[in-house]
């Protein structure tokens, strides 16, 4: 993260990120020592014209179809565009249906359709730059392999989108750079407006602008679950890869995951799990919840779910959460509970469908029934 300390530090610093080649990276905006418009005071520049410097060139590429464009292609370029047809058949449809959900919350989205690939870096992320220019990595896909969860991800990152996050950060961090750029200026070095569109594009270029402070990420979060409930997505799978995350933490797989559960940037995975569930919970009309796996009822035990393919048993639970949430939201609760070609259904919402491990489909009914 760039840091902001006193004037003369500010300066070594910027010796600092020039030796490694720019590698200027954030998350939350760094807190300045003094205030900007103090900082600004002393080194002699008229905030009120750097400021709109910054501000356009932020509009241009957050709102103009012609910034939008050439970040989409930058980032293409570093990142690389992955042309796996799965991969992208599944990203098509996520954004197609997620677009839809987005619409139902914030029509605004009609006026900036996201551009959006499969990038080739290997890692679990995705992101979302300034004008809802988008990238899910190909390492998501591979190591994710359920579109409900992949869809999670991607609601997040529209959430981060629809509320110009990056574009609000790189404004208080593009501003304070240049202002440790022009602190050098006593040695010679100047800044014009060439160096601002330059600094705005380096940070629009890296990949770790995607994220915020630990609000934004919460917002993110709770409007990524709003987008899910106008879809046919489950809304058990934003808590779901939750617990991907947490397992995979625990399997040493952690440096598969990149800067989408940071903790440096986000609150840790199984606090934004917890958050989803009751979310879930609420949802279900504070029914239905499930912890470790096991889901209960009106507090009555439902069911110990068993793992199955490369799920664990609690991140399975929160599919079957999901389901139960959207069938209580829905009413369907007044309904039996039946046993269709071996999938438990509440109406007809689809439930669970029972795995090696898992009592039988008409045991699971029965007790639904009991229970409900
Ligand atoms: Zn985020």
């Amino acid at each position: 993260m760039f840091k902001f300390r006193s004037l003369k530090k500010k300066v070594l610093a910027i010796c600092a990120a020039a030796a490694v080649g720019f590698s200027l990276t954030f998350g939350a905006p760094a807190t300045a020592s003094a205030s900007l418009t103090e900082d600004l005071i002393v080194i002699g520049i008229n905030s009120a014209a750097l400021s709109s410097q910054v501000n356009s060139q932020i509009k241009h590429f957050n709102e103009t179809e012609a910034g939008r464009q050439e970040l989409y292609g930058e980032f293409q370029k570093k990142y690389g565009v992955n042309e796996d047809p799965t991969y992208n058949a599944m990203l098509d449809r996520i954004m197609a249906n997620l677009t839809k959900g987005v619409a139902a919350v914030d029509p605004t989205i009609k006026e900036k359709p996201y551009k959006y690939f499969v990038s080739n870096d290997e890692t679990l992320n995705a992101a979302c730059s300034m004008g809802h220019v988008m990238m899910v990595n190909v390492g998501t896909f591979k190591l994710v392999p359920n579109e409900d969860e992949i869809a999670a991800i991607v609601g997040h990152e529209m959430g981060h989108g629809q509320k110009d996050h990056v574009a609000k950060g790189n404004k208080k961090v593009v501003t304070k750079y240049i202002i440790a750029n022009v602190a050098g200026a006593a040695a010679g070095a100047t800044i014009g407006g060439g160096a601002i569109t330059s600094v705005i594009t380096q940070l629009a270029f890296n990949h770790s602008v995607a994220h915020g402070t630990k609000k934004q990420e919460t917002e993110a979060d709770a409007l990524g679950f709003d987008y899910m409930l106008k879809t046919n997505y489950n809304p058990g799978a934003c808590a779901a890869i939750m617990q991907r995350f947490v397992d995979m933490e625990k399997g040493h797989k952690r440096s598969a995951i990149e800067k989408f559960f940071n903790p440096s940037d986000h609150p840790d995975s199984d606090k934004r799990r917890d958050a989803y569930v009751k979310k879930l919970y609420e949802y279900s009309g504070k029914k239905v919840t499930a912890e470790n796996g096991i889901v209960t009822i009106n507090k009555k035990n439902f069911i110990k779910v068993a793992p199955a393919g490369d799920m664990s048993s609690a991140e399975r639970s929160y599919f079957i959460l999901g389901n139960l949430a959207v069938a209580y939201h829905n009413g369907l609760n007044k309904q039996e509970a039946t046993v269709q070609n071996g999938i438990v259904m509440l109406g007809n919402q689809p439930i669970i469908e029972p795995a090696e491990g898992d009592e039988d489909a008409y045991t699971i009914a029965e007790r639904l029934n009991s229970i409900k």
